[in-house]
């Protein structure tokens, strides 16, 4: 696989603590590790998660001497631990179609990462249909249109400001008469009324249950990686709203906040199914992480 540039601004985060690579071992002390805190906690791991790091990897080794790349690999051994259990790629069913609704606030980068995903699946033989079901954003809409052209994967769109459990409706019942393997909808990410978002995505799933009572399969909540701290908030938002199965990390390319991934992992071991590492077309991987692990650490 190719290598992740998954929190590449990171390089280096441990350099800062040991000073030059050749510095000779240093003895493990508290002020290291308050160091490092600090450090983990910049990167945006949040406090928690930083504290338990922290104290994982002191375990046996308090005051005895250690090397700046011991401490690099063993913070990347303590990340990776937390992020394997996540690091899933999206289930597929035997459904037909497989309903997959991706929610997410306005900016977070949905609109692409269907594009992107519409694109893989079809690559791999799926035939997929998108659904614009943000109805009252006709550049969402035209955006995903875009992408579906990009993608070569139809896209069904409903007149600006119409019902989108309607369109979700349509869609569905077009996806089955085709056979598709995927449908794909995208939502409204309006967070400012919340309790009309709730209704409204309440909606699509309850129509799109009279067509099939199993879907939708997947609920993606796409975050913006550089949001830091504020995806936790996000996931908590959504998680009432919403029935979510799997996250999407978009803008891991260039971010020195990827350390919100491992706090988001810790609290809530929502699986982790792709990130987005840039704004083209095959700019969306697997979540690999030991890569990931080695990128954050420097
Ligand atoms: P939406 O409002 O949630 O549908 O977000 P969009 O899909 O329109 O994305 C918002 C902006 O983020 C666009 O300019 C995208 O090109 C950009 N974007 C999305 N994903 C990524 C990513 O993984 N990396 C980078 N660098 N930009 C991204």
């Amino acid at each position: 696989p190719a290598p992740q540039p998954a929190a590449p601004a990171q390089g280096g985060m441990l350099g800062r603590l040991f000073g030059r690579e050749e510095e000779p071992r240093r003895v493990l002390d508290d002020a290291m590790l308050e160091n490092l805190e600090e450090l983990l906690i910049q990167a945006d791991m949040g406090v928690e998660t930083a504290l338990r790091v922290t104290a994982n990897l002191a375990e046996g080794r308090f005051g005895k001497r250690v090397s700046a790349q011991e401490i690099r690999e063993l913070l990347a051994d303590e990340i990776a631990r937390i992020m394997e259990p996540v690091a899933r790629p999206m289930p597929l069913y035997p459904s037909r179609p497989q309903v997959v609704l991706v929610v997410g606030v306005n900016g977070s980068g949905k609109t692409t990462t269907i594009g992107k995903l519409a694109s893989q699946f079809r690559a791999a033989g799926k035939k997929v249909v998108i659904a614009a079901g943000d109805t009252f954003r006709a550049a969402a809409v035209e955006q995903l249109q875009v992408w579906g052209e990009r993608a070569g994967v139809p896209v069904m769109t409903a007149p600006e400001g119409s019902d989108p459990a309607s369109l979700a409706f349509d869609a569905m019942t077009r996806a089955q008469e085709e056979g598709a393997d995927l449908l794909m909808i995208d939502t409204a990410g309006r967070l400012q009324n919340r309790a009309d978002l709730m209704e409204e995505l309440a909606k699509i799933v309850r129509v799109i249950r009279k067509k099939d009572p199993s879907a939708p399969h997947n609920t993606l909540l796409v975050l913006d990686a550089t949001t830091g701290q504020n995806a936790l908030s996000q996931v908590e938002t959504f998680r009432k709203l919403a029935d979510v199965s799997g996250l999407v990390m978009t803008k891991l390319d260039g971010t020195a906040r990827g350390g919100v991934l491992v706090a988001l992992a810790d609290r809530f071991g929502l699986p982790i199914h792709a990130i987005g590492v840039g704004e083209q077309i095959d700019d969306l991987q697997p979540f690999d992480p030991r890569d990931f692990a080695r990128a954050l650490t420097g």
